[in-house]
């Protein structure tokens, strides 16, 4: 099965189109994995989650989606997260609404757990280091586990026993059949990256082969901006998109 892995996609309807469009040209997936903040900073909340639940698909829930729903205190958010929070509590279709707070906190799929933050704390822990990789590795059953949160692509290798985790840049391909580790693998994020690359990030894993690729796709920036502050949003939040952080 090909499943397109995407994450943090933040009510960013342009990238998540073209994340999709792009993923169409790759040779197409039969399923979309969401690991969770579909909503929250942008402009297009309902749209995104409509074009989500357009396709085949399961999703986890991620903080920002809770603090659309009134699950989450807004006092754990800094400001430009709150107003876009409570924004997005206002323009949420019901339908929408409904369907954010379905979500499970994790999801198994065959050799692969999904959480957004962490498998140990799977709504607010930020998995940004070795130390932290190899805390969660008890919290979790599966060879794989695939994160987002942090809007990092990474992945940490992990030994079985033991414990101790290496961190790596998610590279362009990675083989899971060679790999010896349990593996902890975050796509980077579809609508909002900070790791200064502003093009949209979302992998394509092949659970046949199996392998996972990692592909950056660009987007029309300066089209969300404009939404971003017609919607009278943090202009912060537009402005960070340019430099992908
Ligand atoms: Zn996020």
């Amino acid at each position: 099965m090909r499943c397109a892995i995407v994450s943090d996609i933040h009510s960013n309807l342009a990238a998540f189109r073209a994340v999709l469009a792009h993923a169409e040209q790759q040779g197409g997936y039969e399923t979309i994995w969401c690991l969770g903040d579909v909503v929250g900073y942008g402009p297009r909340p309902n749209e995104c989650v409509d074009l989500l639940r357009g396709h085949p698909h399961v999703c986890v829930a991620g903080n920002h989606d809770w603090a659309a729903v009134g699950k989450l205190d807004l006092g754990h958010f800094n400001d430009d997260a709150a107003i876009a929070a409570l924004w997005t509590r206002k323009v949420l279709r019901q339908d929408i609404r409904r369907y954010l707070l379905s979500l499970p906190i994790v999801r198994v799929e065959e050799e692969f757990t999904l959480a957004h933050g962490s498998p140990r704390e799977p709504i607010w822990e930020y998995l940004t280091s070795a130390t932290r990789a190899a805390a969660s590795l008890e919290s979790f059953q599966t060879r794989f586990c695939l994160v987002g949160h942090t809007h990092i692509p990474i992945v940490f290798r992990c030994q079985t026993v033991g414990g101790c985790c290496v961190t790596d840049p998610l590279e362009e391909r990675t083989s899971l059949i060679a790999e010896p580790s349990r593996l902890i693998i975050n796509p980077g994020s579809v609508g909002q990256p900070r790791d200064e690359d502003p093009r949209a990030s979302y992998a394509i894993l092949d659970t046949v082969r199996p392998e996972l690729q990692h592909y950056r796709v660009e987007y029309d920036i300066a089209s969300v901006q404009e939404e971003i502050y017609d919607a009278d949003l943090p202009p912060f939040l537009a402005e960070r998109l340019s430099h992908g952080w």
